[in-house]
């Protein structure tokens, strides 16, 4: 994991300069990009359930406000450090612009291990470190948008929003102030599922590219695919799950205790299960143990996702991963030393700063919702419907045949709300997944995927820029 001597804001400087070469901006230009445009660093006390007080060190860090508001996800995490949510800031602005999200990157971290605090503990450290943010306007529906990222989830983000509201009382737009809510709080169905839909998305239009798969050895598609993930989290669980779904065969699993594998697949709700019930991932029927959770990674497989946190693939144990694609679902997973390996190897590493954009991309559609407070689908379900009807009708009286219940079903079905964020994500994924890869084909001397979305990145956020009018 993160280690003293590994700056993660340097890697992604490293990944950005190697990008910049294949961009026509000038140097100020590029370094206004790269730049952190505000860091805010706090410290709070905690009264911890035991009496005892406990200095709380927590961050801020908005990356970029080429577009308002900043977006990125809060991280409750013991290794959480400046340089790292920095990193994850800088990454936020990049992802949003490969995915079209109008949005500055931001992020947050409270340097905390979650499973060391009571519930009580938890929700008073999530709303003062919340007071602390709107004290310094680091928070609000138009300036900064915070969501869940590792150790957070649905439960902290109705913390942040109950504290906003509180403090701006009649703030009709307050919703909008977090994604990543439950859904009775403005909250919008497909949220929690979607940075894992949105990792599946982007690895299936990669495989369903012929030339590409071609390349690899692989044939195209993602049926058959052997698939193994690390980090059975949020991220973790549903990538698994779609993959699975789609009939993709998981055959390993790592989790922070230890990692499984079996050659017939794994079923990952059973796994999550039996995770629930003994308490660890270990000795789950019909699989083999792997002795170091890490080893699971170097097993044989198709497509390796890692979805727990950053720097677990780097020069030394890179060599020995065998996977064809290594999809990044976690925040920087690969160190640069690791990518080098892999570019030499002809190994597809796509990269994180797209393939794990879904939880932005549907955060984006949740701030819509509450800023035009109505449920995505209300008012066109019924009207769909209706018509849907009309039309089948017409065509079975001058057929006179009759379609099968199922189709029927299918046919006259009404957008829910799920129904459109999902065919937004896809549409967003699949979209992205051709810019970059056309990026890559047009430039040739590119070395790599991640350096090809950097570029489309850059792009983007330089011509924001220059449309501002900053640099004339
Ligand atoms: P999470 O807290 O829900 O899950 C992370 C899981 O990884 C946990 O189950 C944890 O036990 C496991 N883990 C930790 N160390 C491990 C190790 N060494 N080996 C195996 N498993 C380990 O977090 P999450 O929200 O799923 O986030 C995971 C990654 O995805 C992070 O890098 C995060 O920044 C990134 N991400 C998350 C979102 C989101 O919407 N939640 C969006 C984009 C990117």
């Amino acid at each position: 994991m993160s280690n003293q001597h590994y700056s993660f804001f340097g890697a992604v400087e490293r990944s950005f300069d190697k990008a910049a070469k294949y961009t026509k901006w000038d140097k100020g230009v590029l370094e206004q990009i790269k730049e952190c445009n505000a860091v805010y660093q706090m410290r709070f006390p905690l009264k911890r359930d035991d009496g005892t007080v406990e200095v709380i060190e927590a961050y801020r860090v908005q990356h970029s406000h080429h577009k308002t508001p900043c977006k990125g996800g809060i991280r409750f995490a013991a290794e959480v450090n400046q340089d790292e949510v920095m990193a994850l800031a800088a990454l936020m602005t990049y992802k949003c612009a490969i995915v079209n999200v109008p949005f500055g990157g931001g992020k947050g971290g409270i340097k905390i291990n979650p499973k060391k605090y009571s519930p009580y503990e938890l929700e008073k450290i999530t709303r003062r470190y919340t007071a602390e943010l709107i004290k310094k306007n680091f928070i609000g529906p138009g300036t900064d948008v915070p969501a869940p990222d590792y150790g957070t989830g649905e439960r902290e983000m109705a913390w942040i929003l109950d504290t906003y509201s509180a403090m701006h009382p009649g703030e009709i737009d307050a919703a909008g102030c977090v994604t990543g809510k439950p859904v009775t709080q403005g909250g919008v169905r497909g949220r929690r599922e979607a940075t894992g839909l949105g990792v599946f998305f982007g690895l299936r239009e990669v495989c369903n590219m012929p030339d590409v798969m071609q390349k690899l050895g692989l044939t195209t598609g993602v049926e058959g695919k052997k698939v193994i993930v690390q980090g059975l989290g949020n991220v973790g669980y549903h990538s698994a799950k779609f993959f699975q779904d789609a009939g993709s065969k998981i055959v390993g699993l790592a989790e922070y205790e230890g990692a499984i594998w079996s050659n017939d697949g794994l079923d990952v709700d059973a796994v999550f299960e039996h995770r629930k019930k003994t308490g660890s991932i270990l000795n789950f029927p019909g699989a083999n143990n792997f002795e170091k959770n890490t080893d699971a990674l170097e097993m044989e497989c198709d497509i390796l996702i890692p979805a727990a946190l950053e720097n677990v693939i780097d020069g030394n144990n890179a060599p020995r991963i065998k996977a064809k694609i290594i999809g990044e679902a976690a925040n920087g997973p690969l160190t640069p030393e690791a990518d080098e390996v892999f570019s030499k190897k002809g190994i597809l590493v796509v990269p994180d700063m797209y393939l794990n954009a879904g939880g932005v991309t549907v955060s984006y559609f949740e701030w819509l919702k509450n800023l035009s407070h109505v449920r995505y689908g209300r008012l066109e379900k019924r009207f769909t419907e209706n018509l849907n009807a009309h039309i089948l009708g017409q065509i079975e009286e001058l057929t006179g045949k009759k379609v099968s219940d199922t189709e029927r079903e299918f046919i006259l079905h009404g957008p829910d709300e799920v129904d459109l964020v999902y065919s937004g994500l896809e549409e967003t994924m699949i979209t992205a997944t051709h810019e970059i890869m056309n990026m890559w084909k047009a430039n040739p001397d590119i070395p790599d995927m991640r350096t090809a979305a950097y570029v489309v990145a850059i792009n983007k956020v330089g011509t924001s820029y220059a449309e501002l009018g900053i640099f004339p």
